[in-house]
């Protein structure tokens, strides 16, 4: 047993789990730039009060959720917060650098670690990764399907083919406060079938009881009166033209008037993605929305912006159950091997010049039998052995193609090209 483990809801990720990662990255990173999405970065911990005045203080993020931080020392009495989510730290930094005197809209994209305080389990980790978009100062309805489907082809370049859009509106200021109401008092009525949590919560935020985990709670929210059939006009056009412009698209999606979302600050627009089959807010794979009102939460103008969170953890794990998480990712494409085990110099060598010409290649530095290197080599994923012995005098090697099990005497000078090719179609 070692004396030292990652803190409980943390894991490491070794090197093939972290290629996984890395591709989702790779992944999202391509989208943004062919999205028009620009990256940005904002600290790993917030003042505390930007997500209790942005998400909402009695929220789950928020309330039960949030990874405080209490400095040992200094002058600073602030209170602290890892980020639990990057889009009310991204608006606080739209209104500290007067962004709103940019082109509108401001696209930014931030893939990084976010951090939430939650009793872990399967899926639902303390330290989690999330790919985040998005676009403010647009009140939509183009740039809400822009967003739903650029998340839906994450997932497909991704290697998920079968996740599923589901869509909802919440409302607005206008509409929504009565069907809160709405809902309190049909909540109210039930109240005695309610598990304690929930009847908390029916005093501080019933809309949270629409996407209780409860199973307790099942019949009562699908039988709740839905916002969908208490939109404003304004708010129903919206949702109206969002889904038209989905269509247009080609998107296919589910309305589903229970999605709320955890968060406070959502306006009209939400949705989520799910797996197809998959039932419950644990198997979300992704989220976001529309939220009008949190730029001016944060002190700034008021002003539209909607945006998405997608986590990669939950993409890792579906891929790995489907046996398929980009584990051909990051090795060599060649190990320099050799059976006389004082030339290392010559091995590094070689694979130095060929690492000059950009290749993926490794030296053998060991003193291991030649069959030991190849035997390495192949467990690395490599598709060639390059075997470093007295032709090299004459300028020439044997090269080893790991895959086809089969070997030839090349020259060096002919390696890169063969290499390269090899790079190429593999
Ligand atoms: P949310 O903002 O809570 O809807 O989160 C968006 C996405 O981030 C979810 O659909 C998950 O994929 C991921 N996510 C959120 N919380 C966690 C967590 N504790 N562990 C792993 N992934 C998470």
């Amino acid at each position: 047993m070692p004396s030292f483990r990652a803190p409980r809801g943390t894991r490491d990720l070794l090197p093939a789990e972290r290629a996984a990662f890395a591709r989702l990255e790779r992944i999202a990173r391509d989208l943004a730039v062919r999205y028009g999405y620009r990256e940005i970065e904002t600290p790993l911990f917030e003042q505390a009060a930007v997500f209790e005045r942005g998400i909402g203080a009695v929220t789950d993020v928020v309330e039960k959720e949030l990874f405080r931080v209490t400095p040992s020392r200094g002058e600073e009495r602030e209170r602290w917060a890892l980020r639990p989510e990057a889009t009310a730290g991204i608006c606080r930094a739209y209104v500290e650098h007067g962004m709103q005197t940019w082109p509108q809209p401001v696209r930014v994209s931030l893939a990084g670690p976010m951090f939430r305080y939650d009793r872990p389990q399967a899926g639902r980790y303390r330290q989690f990764w999330q790919w985040d978009v998005e676009a403010i100062g647009d009140p939509g309805p183009a740039v809400d399907a822009e967003l739903v489907e650029l998340g839906a082809r994450f997932y497909r370049d991704a290697g998920l083919g079968d996740v599923e859009v589901r869509l909802n509106s919440i409302g607005d200021p206008a509409c929504r406060p009565a069907y809160v109401e709405e809902l309190g008092a049909y909540f109210g009525r039930h109240a005695g079938a309610l598990p304690e949590l929930e009847r908390e919560r029916l005093t501080t935020n019933p809309l949270r009881l629409l996407d209780s985990k409860e199973p307790a709670m099942a019949a009562l929210v699908a039988a709740a009166p839905t916002m969908a059939d208490r939109l404003c006009g304004p708010c129903a056009e919206h949702l109206a033209a969002v889904r038209a412009h989905l269509e247009a698209l080609g998107i296919a999606y589910r309305l589903e008037p229970t999605l709320v979302r955890g968060l406070d600050y959502y306006t009209r627009t939400t949705f989520e993605y799910y797996r197809r089959g998959a039932e419950g807010q644990q198997q979300a794979l992704g989220g976001g929305g529309r939220y009008d009102g949190l730029v001016e939460l944060l002190g700034g103008k008021p002003t539209p912006g909607i945006g998405f969170a997608l986590g990669f953890d939950r993409v890792v794990l579906a891929l790995e159950a489907l046996g398929a998480a980009g584990a051909a990712d990051g090795g060599p494409i060649a190990v320099v091997v050799g059976a006389n085990p004082t030339a290392t110099a010559a091995r590094l060598a070689l694979a130095t010049r060929l690492r000059d010409e950009g290749l993926a290649v490794r030296a053998d530095l060991s003193a291991r039998k030649l069959g030991r290197q190849l035997e390495g080599a192949v467990r690395e994923g490599a598709h060639f052995a390059v075997i470093l012995g007295d032709e090299l005098a004459d300028g020439a090697v044997q090269l080893r193609d790991l895959d086809a099990a089969s070997q030839k005497l090349v020259a060096v000078d002919d390696l890169v090209a063969l290499l390269r090719r090899k790079t190429r179609d593999a």
